[in-house]
């Protein structure tokens, strides 16, 4: 059987739900082919999970550390059924709304995996025997936990993160590969919960993407914390034996511990679903597209974790809403064409403990962009809200030479919360002495941003800038 629509989208997750909502709104007809979830690997196995699992750690930290501020509390245990059930009870209700949005929006849900195929010289989305044919195709089937050579992921004593949220108990001690953001975050998650955790990552500092400052400052902290860490080694091999992992580094040395996790970043899931057989040009496994997300072949786009660049499910969304209207758009539903989503406008945050926000380019990366910049770096220990908080952090601005902020990078407890205005200032191109004048309430930890804006403007308040 046959069925047509306007839009056909491949995968479920952020980047093919955003699309094919947006789409629906501007009046197209979509059918979406999905073989597990709506809500894919941000919802279910990603995201919102693995911050439902950083709030309850965040919970033990603070009844532990209760008594500093003269609240006596003892941790009697850590039920790590209650945290599952307590991340799934929040899985489900988002599941549940986000179902009801779909199905509001009168998107035709295909169940099954599909592959893509050629109908009468048309591209189609294959399930089963039903072939769904698209004027346009987008693929979104996002991306799977890659792995290391030499290590072999069992799902019982060397793990991936899907396995990692899905755990019968917790180890009592366990290494993590890979210092990225999926790694500190479930690094930070399990030392809260009690587990002795050492990260391994082969780069000189942990978070290796983002500018250095901040993976010193996060290896500072995370040594307060008791978390072990190895940098600048690679993994060798990893051999897994009764009830221990042990993995082999580079330099020679070795580690032992209950569990292995293997946080070493995801890939695109482009393989066996018949993109290079249909004349999709694959770049390292990622669909190669334009910047207007177009793919190799004509009426083709492809989205999120597919396209070489952030994994990140904001991206995903934003990359779906801009595919749809580019559709709306040549379809005469819009007049006007969407500007395309720019990587470097999107902002990153890691949940660890302090968490990380960042946006714009690193300081190197701006040397290498405009040659001369200033920096500026406001600590938090200026700021009342981050005293009350008790965190150490900083904000760093980065902008050209007498011109525009092109960078905001912010470690501490909870500055995932500053990054909203963060990235309307790097978005806006905005100058310090644009921010400076805009009042900033107190104590709030978004004061930071605002006295690091008057600083880099010329005029400090409680900082040395
Ligand atoms: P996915 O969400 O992977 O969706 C792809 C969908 O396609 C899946 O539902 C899959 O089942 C389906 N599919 C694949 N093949 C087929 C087929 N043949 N037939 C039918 N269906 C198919 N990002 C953030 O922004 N913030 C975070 O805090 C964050 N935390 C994360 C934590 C973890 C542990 C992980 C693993 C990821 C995290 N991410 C986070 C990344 C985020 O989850 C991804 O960037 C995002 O899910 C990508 O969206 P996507 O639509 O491209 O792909």
């Amino acid at each position: 059987m046959v069925a047509s629509y306007d839009v056909v989208i491949l995968g479920a997750g952020s980047g093919g739900y955003a699309c094919a909502l947006r789409a629906a709104q501007l009046g197209l007809s979509v059918a979406m082919v999905e073989k597990d979830k709506i809500g894919g690997t941000c919802l279910h196995r990603g995201c919102i999970p693995t911050k439902a699992l950083l709030h309850a750690a965040e919970v033990a930290d603070a009844a532990r550390n209760g008594s500093q501020l003269g609240v006596h509390v003892t941790v009697d245990k850590i039920d790590l059924a209650g945290i599952q059930d307590y991340a799934a009870s929040v899985v489900n209700r988002i599941h549940s709304g986000l179902t009801g949005l779909v199905k509001a929006g009168d998107i035709a849900v295909v169940s099954g995996e599909g592959r893509l195929v050629s109908v009468d010289g048309k591209l189609a989305v294959r399930v089963a025997d039903e072939d769904y044919v698209g004027d346009y195709l987008v693929l979104a089937s996002g991306s799977f936990p890659r792995t290391l050579p030499g290590v072999e992921v069992d799902g019982d004593r060397v793990i991936n993160s899907d396995h990692a949220l899905k755990l019968g108990q917790l180890p009592s001690s366990a290494i993590v590969l890979g210092g990225g953001v999926i790694g500190v975050e479930f690094a930070s998650a399990w030392r809260s919960l009690g587990v002795e955790v050492t990260v391994v990552e082969a780069m000189p500092h942990l978070v290796p993407t983002e500018d250095p400052a901040i993976g010193t400052a996060l290896e500072r902290a995370f040594r307060r914390r008791r978390i072990g860490i190895r940098t600048g080694v690679a993994v060798h091999s990893c051999q897994a034996s009764g009830d221990a992992a042990t993995v082999r580094l580079a330099d020679g040395s070795e580690l032992s511990d209950e569990l292995v996790l293997m946080a070493v970043g995801r890939g695109p899931y482009t393989e066996g679903l018949g993109y290079a057989e249909a004349g999709v040009r694959l770049r390292r496994g990622f669909v190669d597209t334009d910047e207007r997300l177009r793919a190799s072949v004509p009426t083709t786009y492809a989205l999120g974790d597919l396209v070489a660049g952030p994994q990140l499910a904001h991206r995903g969304f934003a990359h779906g809403i801009f595919v749809a209207e580019e559709i709306g758009h040549l379809t005469g539903r819009l007049s006007a064409a969407p500007l395309p989503v720019k990587d470097s406008d999107i902002p990153r945050v890691s949940y660890c403990d302090p968490e990380i926000a960042t946006v714009g380019l690193s300081e190197e990366a701006a040397r290498a962009a405009y040659g001369e910049v200033e920096t500026l770096t406001y600590d938090l220990a200026g700021n009342g809200r981050s005293r009350i908080l008790k965190t150490a952090g900083f904000v760093k601005l980065i902008r050209r030479s007498s011109g525009p902020v092109v960078g905001i990078h912010m470690i501490g407890s909870r500055v995932s919360e500053l990054i909203g205005e963060a990235q309307l200032i790097n978005g806006w191109e905005a100058h310090p002495s644009d921010v400076a004048p805009y009042v900033h309430p107190h104590p709030t930890q978004n004061e930071a941003l605002g006295e690091a804006h008057l600083a880099l403007a010329g005029k400090p308040l409680h900082s040395h800038g």
